[in-house]
């Protein structure tokens, strides 16, 4: 839903699983805001591709909005950042945090 986006867009968002098979995995990483260990994503456009530098991640736990850097490192979005991101991707993205939300809300 998102994949034509991508082509104006340098960032893809990213989904943290919990690592189900049905998700790509990769190197250990944590959440540097709340430290949930990361080591899975999944690909909101369904392209299950690795994530890239730049590469925007939701912590599934937290719903920060996170990036990766070269070594696949998650790092905290800037101010900057998230300025430079198309609206409609902005909008994907709250989207996103509020449903990670609501179902945390559900869990406990
Ligand atoms: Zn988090």
């Amino acid at each position: 839903m998102i994949s034509s986006m991508t082509d104006n867009c340098a960032a893809n968002v990213i989904l943290i699983n919990m690592g189900s098979d049905a998700y790509h995995h990769h190197k250990k990483t944590a959440c540097p805001n709340c430290g949930y260990s990361i080591d899975a994503h999944a690909a909101t456009d369904g392209v299950n591709d690795k994530p890239k530098k730049d590469d925007i991640s939701i912590c599934a736990k937290c719903a920060t909005w996170n990036k990766y850097t070269e070594d696949l490192e998650i790092v905290t979005l800037t101010e900057e950042d998230k300025e430079n991101i198309a609206p409609e991707l902005l909008l994907e993205m709250q989207g996103i945090s509020e449903r990670i939300k609501l179902m945390n809300r559900n869990m406990n």
